[in-house]
């Protein structure tokens, strides 16, 4: 479909309209031809177009040509969800050397063909186009807001992830501040002995690329440190520094053994109270917590010989490999039990809520790997411990890591599968061992089977680490999990919401080491391309307050959720100012504003009234 009309006056306002099939996406449930032909009589439609691909190279020369022949100067485009092709059509624009805010994305995939099929969604998608088209004939050329960035990344937490981002971007030639709250770099890793899937030592892996942070020239390394104030913008944020107090829980905790504490590095230095980075970027890389299950969850702290995965690797760490029965604190173990998804996984209805009243209901991927590499150790190292399994699934993913699920089978490790709802039951026995695990057992058909045992692992998830007061402070977005929440999973992996703070590692997610690693180098990246010019540009769709008509009542400053991102200068005009770089364009202040004295810029109050009278006309 194409309608055309001759070169345009500059002035009028001409949009193109360019609607996309997304390959049949689209076009199987919206008729895209009838919803060209609905919207080319609206005024000030010039040119409209469909293409199997909108985002195609000759998808976006139809629109550059149409810029180039004068035949529009404002673009709208009905495709799939702007976060996906915005940024796509408007860098076409700019090539075409048209200012690329003179454009209007409208989302007739996810909001309209997915949802709504037939006439109905021919319907809505019309009205969502008029509505675009009435936004865009409004729209003004805007320039991105440009602020001077320091060439300084500070990343908060030195396990793997933080480490790995440290130095991929000193290698930029950016310098780097790597904040640790503990003494030793190595975070969780540290507290392993071997690491699925290469069986390399926690310490083999930790230690050269500690090593190479510390030789760093461009990096400060501060351990003993947490973030205690929070200011500023992409670019330019200041944290003030304290001392952090020493962890209980933690296995590097004095008093804890732990196989390998983690690399302490060769100068350890701190922070005085009350030092201060300026810095450009911050990277988050505080990690996870594991799992602490509820009292007499599978028999925990009510009976002595049930224990967590992690505290199970620490006390195996303790026991040279001799003997051919596995000794743990003096005893024999002669069966060994181990139960999958402690704490991961769970269900409403079924499973309590923790103290945080939520449950944990993703899986935390490291934990089936890891106890099948702990079982095929001990059936290799101690062939008189026998090793019993009880799992709800078997999730071995990644490369070599079913190798493991192989391995454990054909060592007699002896498998039992349960329900969530008839988990096994943990009991003192009165036999030959101290514990015995009664299961229904669906790998028999349901048959109730008990087995005595010497000891109980759990193997406990992953959570999101207890960050509240950096949440709080830096007000960041978090899932209902409770880890932090990147922009999108698949196209913004490793940036929130808060432009300038990125997220490297467990602290967003569970995650095994190379993939902690991997988010990492992302996060380095984007660290790099965020810095490199000296300066960053952010989207101009900010606050813009008309002075004739503020009267400096301030409730814009009082309803606005970024602390300096609305000054009001009392000493001078008393008038409101806004920040653009603090600014995020939420557009509570435009609401709030009894004299109509702000509005975002690109997002007019005036343009909100046109695209709804346009809706309600289509
Ligand atoms: C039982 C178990 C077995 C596992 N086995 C394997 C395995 O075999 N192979 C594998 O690849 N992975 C395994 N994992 C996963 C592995 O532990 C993680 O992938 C890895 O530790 C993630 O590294 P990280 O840097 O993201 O987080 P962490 O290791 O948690 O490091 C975070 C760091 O940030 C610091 N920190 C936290 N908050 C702050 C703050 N506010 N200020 C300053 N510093 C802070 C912490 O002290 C810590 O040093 C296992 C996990 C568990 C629980």
């Amino acid at each position: 479909m194409h309608s055309d009309s001759p070169k345009k006056n500059p002035e009028e306002k001409n949009v193109g309209v360019y609607i996309c099939h997304c390959g049949g996406n689209i076009s199987d449930h919206v008729d895209v031809t009838q919803l060209a032909k609905n919207i080319e009589t609206i005024d000030g439609v010039s040119v409209t177009h469909t293409n199997m691909f909108m985002c195609s190279d000759p998808g976006q020369e139809l629109i550059q040509e149409d810029i180039k022949n004068g035949k529009i100067n404002r673009v709208v485009v009905a495709s799939c969800a702007p976060s996906l092709h915005e940024l796509t059509f408007r860098g076409a624009i700019k090539r075409a050397q048209m200012n690329p805010y003179l454009y209007e994305h409208a989302n007739i995939r996810e909001q309209v063909s997915w949802v709504h099929h037939g006439e109905t969604a021919t319907e809505k998608a019309t009205s969502l186009v008029a509505a675009a088209i009435a936004k865009a004939k409004n729209l003004e050329p805007l320039d991105p807001v440009r602020v001077d960035a320091h060439n300084h990344a500070t990343v908060i937490g030195a396990g793997m992830a933080g480490m790995r981002a440290a130095l991929d971007v000193a290698r930029r030639g950016i310098d780097v501040t790597l904040l640790e709250k503990s003494a030793y770099l190595g975070g969780r890793t540290a507290q392993l002995t071997r690491l699925v899937p290469t069986d390399e030592t926690a310490e083999n892996i930790i230690t050269p690329l500690a090593e190479a942070v510390c030789r760093n020239p461009r990096i400060t390394v501060l351990t003993g440190t947490e973030v205690a104030g929070f200011e500023g913008y992409v670019g330019n944020f200041k944290l003030s520094l304290k001392q952090a107090p020493p962890t209980a829980n933690d296995g590097n905790a004095p008093g804890t053994y732990v196989p390998f504490a983690g690399y302490l590095p060769p100068a350890p230095s701190a922070a005085d109270d009350g030092g201060v980075i300026e810095t450009g970027v911050i990277i988050f890389a505080t990690g996870f917590k594991p799992y602490e299950p509820q009292e007499n969850e599978f028999g925990y702290l009510t009976q002595p010989e049930v224990m967590t995965l992690p505290d199970f690797i620490r006390q195996i760490a303790e026991n040279p490999a001799t003997g051919k029965t596995l000794k743990i604190q003096g005893r024999d173990i002669r069966r060994i039990a181990f139960i999958h998804c402690v704490g991961s996984r769970q269900i409403p209805g079924i499973h309590e809520p923790g103290p945080g009243a939520n449950l944990n209901e993703y899986c935390s991927r490291t934990c089936c790997s890891a106890i099948l590499r702990a079982a095929v150790e001990i059936r290799r190292n101690h062939p008189d411990t026998h090793v019993l399994d009880y799992y709800r699934d078997i999730r071995t993913y990644g490369r070599g890591q079913e190798a493991y699920y192989d391995r454990a089978a054909e060592q007699n490790v002896l498998f039992f599968r349960f329900e969530p709802d008839t988990p096994p039951v943990i009991e003192r026995s009165s036999g030959k061992y101290p514990l015995k695990i009664r299961v229904k057992d669906t790998l028999t058909f349901g048959e109730e089977l008990t087995a005595e045992v010497d000891l109980v692992v759990l193997a406990v998830g992953m959570e999101a680490q207890p960050i509240g007061d950096l949440v709080e402070m830096m007000k960041l977005p978090t899932g209902m999990d409770g880890f932090l929440q990147e922009v999108h999973p698949k196209l913004r992996p490793v940036e929130v919401a808060n432009n300038g703070v990125l997220l490297a590692g467990t602290c967003q997610a569970p995650f095994d080491v190379s993939e902690a690693c991997a988010a990492a180098q992302a996060a380095a990246v984007k660290t790099a391309t965020l810095l490199a010019k000296g300066y960053v540009e952010l989207d101009p769709y900010v606050a813009e307050v008309d002075p004739e008509r503020c009267s400096g009542n301030g409730l814009c400053q009082k309803v606005c959720p970024v602390t300096g991102a609305i000054q009001i200068d009392r000493a001078a005009d008393g008038r409101a100012t806004v920040n653009p770089a603090l600014c995020t364009g939420c557009g509570i202040c435009a609401a709030e504003c009894p004299d109509h004295a702000i509005d975002i810029k690109g997002w007019t109050l005036q343009q909100y009234e046109d695209m709804v009278d346009a809706i309600i006309a289509a």
